[in-house]
């Protein structure tokens, strides 16, 4: 069997010596672009070198680049322990060429390496395109030798990449692989799309126009390649294995999680194993990055991503921290590859362990409230708003967890009233503010907390990465 690390090699090596720069992966937080929450695909950091903006002394780069979606546009959060595919941290290979090679060129790698380097089988491998380029539906034919019917031509959003409204921007070509007809799930542009048969495992995204307010405007002077492939989805096709939770590096992070909670791993529990090797490693690599928990901003997505790991701890019946007990088999699974984790690990772990024993003190009589609050509910019915604020004000339940909570039994919970609850709260304690005679400045400090503070980040403002690598 090929390891996750093997390949991750394997994918540098063929475009290295391909005579592409291999750079490293850059941290999860963003270093160009404030905007945005985390790195959630392996282009960000060359962002300003496709702009032009700033050079390089590379024409061609690949990397394999840490990602995060678990925020804003890219939020895969709720997918994760739910899917085959989807986690809220993964790494994305990725080839580059800034205004070097184009098209044929990035089809030939992508297909030379799939079935020469790898060998896998043509016959289950589909492509689609963006349904007005020709170009790329006719060098899928002539390179891959793809029959007309596994060359989709799709119209939507998902294969027209655009850095924001205004910048470079182009067709894109995903390559999805056939799990086979056992797992649910139609080919890509299908209703049935979103199963877990055809995967997409990469993508090729060919900038080759300049928008402005949306709209083409002309043609980018140097056309570039920008691609990106999931390792986790990749790996789990090469390691013969129809999900990725089943591949060599959740398969450790999962005994583990199964050995210290002394629990099986499938059937009812697999869900929460899932969910925490998945968090474990979302968790682990922000911190090595230098992201603590917090109640605002970056900070509260990983509290976020780590409470919910640690409700899932406790379904699994975990009597004491856990989270920061699984650090070591993360080490060991991810750290020659990614020696920050191993650097960071002392802090990796107390801070889980921090975080963890502080929540504790609050999530089983937050969970008894849940369970009061829900008895007589029928799949279908949505949990109050007050009930969720209270959760979330009084016990440190973030709302996501909740809603996570009452999943299983197909509850809702009302957003509007939570939202509703929240503003009346912060009305509340600025009038109490206000009556107690506190200066000017404390109440500037009111309008910052509440606008950049306090609430959670729900959305980026600009559209980086937007809807493809
Ligand atoms: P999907 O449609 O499956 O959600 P995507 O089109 O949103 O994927 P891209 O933005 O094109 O994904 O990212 C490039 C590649 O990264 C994808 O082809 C896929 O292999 C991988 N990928 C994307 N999101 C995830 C995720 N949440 N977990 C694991 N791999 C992912
Ligand atoms: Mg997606
Ligand atoms: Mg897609
Ligand atoms: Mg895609």
């Amino acid at each position: 069997m090929t390891s996750t690390n093997d390949i991750r090699r394997s994918f540098l090596d063929y475009f290295g010596s391909a005579g592409h720069s291999i750079v490293p992966s850059a941290p999860l937080v963003p270093q160009n672009d404030p905007t945005l929450m985390f790195v959630n695909a392996g282009m960000v950091p060359f962002k300003n070198v496709f702009t032009g903006l700033e050079s390089r002394p590379y024409s061609t780069a690949t990397s394999s680049q840490k990602c995060v979606r678990a925020g804003g546009k890219h939020n895969d959060l709720d997918n994760v322990g739910y899917t085959a595919r989807h986690h809220t941290f993964f790494e994305m290979l990725g080839n580059f060429s800034f205004g070097d090679y184009f098209k044929e060129q990035a089809i030939t790698h992508a297909w030379t390496l799939l079935t020469k380097e790898w060998g896998l089988p043509a016959e289950k491998l589909t492509a689609t395109v963006y349904h007005t380029d020709d170009q790329a539906f006719d060098l899928w034919k002539k390179i891959a030798g793809l029959p007309d019917h596994r060359i989709i031509r799709i119209a939507t959003k998902d294969n027209f990449w655009a850095m924001g409204s205004d910048g470079p921007c182009g067709p894109c070509s995903e390559i999805f692989y056939d799990h086979g007809e056992h797992i649910p799930g139609g080919p890509p542009g299908s209703p049935d799309e979103d199963g877990d048969r055809f995967v997409e495992i990469w993508n090729l995204v060919f900038m080759q126009f300049v928008q402005e307010a949306d709209t083409i405007v002309g043609d980018l002077p140097r056309p570039s390649i920008d691609t990106g492939m999931g390792l986790e989805r990749i790996a789990a096709v090469m390691q013969g294995v129809t999900d990725n939770y089943d591949t060599d590096t959740f398969k450790a992070l999962i005994a583990a999680s199964g050995a210290l909670t002394h629990t099986p791993t499938t059937g009812d529990n697999q869900a929460s194993h899932r969910v925490i090797a998945d968090h474990l490693r979302t968790s682990g690599f922000l911190v090595a990055d230098g992201v603590l928990p917090a109640n605002d901003g970056r900070g509260y997505v990983l509290r976020r991503i780590m409470r919910r790991a640690m409700r899932h701890a406790h379904l699994l019946g975990a009597k004491e921290p856990l989270m920061h007990r699984l650090v070591p088999a993360l080490v060991a699974e991810m750290g020659a590859a990614y020696p920050e984790l191993v650097r960071a690990q002392p802090l990796i772990e107390a801070t889980l362990r921090q975080e963890e024993t502080r929540f504790r003190q609050t999530l089983d009589k937050g969970l008894k409230l849940l369970d009061e609050a829900t008895a007589g509910m029928n799949a279908g019915d949505v949990l109050s708003g007050e009930t969720a604020f209270k959760l979330y004000d009084t016990y440190g339940f973030p709302y996501d967890l909740t809603e996570d909570a009452l999943r299983a039994q197909s509850f809702g919970v009302d957003r509007a009233g939570f939202d509703t609850a929240m503003a009346e709260q912060k009305r509340a304690a600025r009038a109490a503010w206000k009556g107690s005679g506190a200066k000017a400045s404390d109440e500037l400090w009111f309008d910052l907390a509440e606008e950049v503070g306090a609430t959670e980040f729900t959305g980026y403002a600009s559209d980086v990465g937007e809807g493809v690598v």
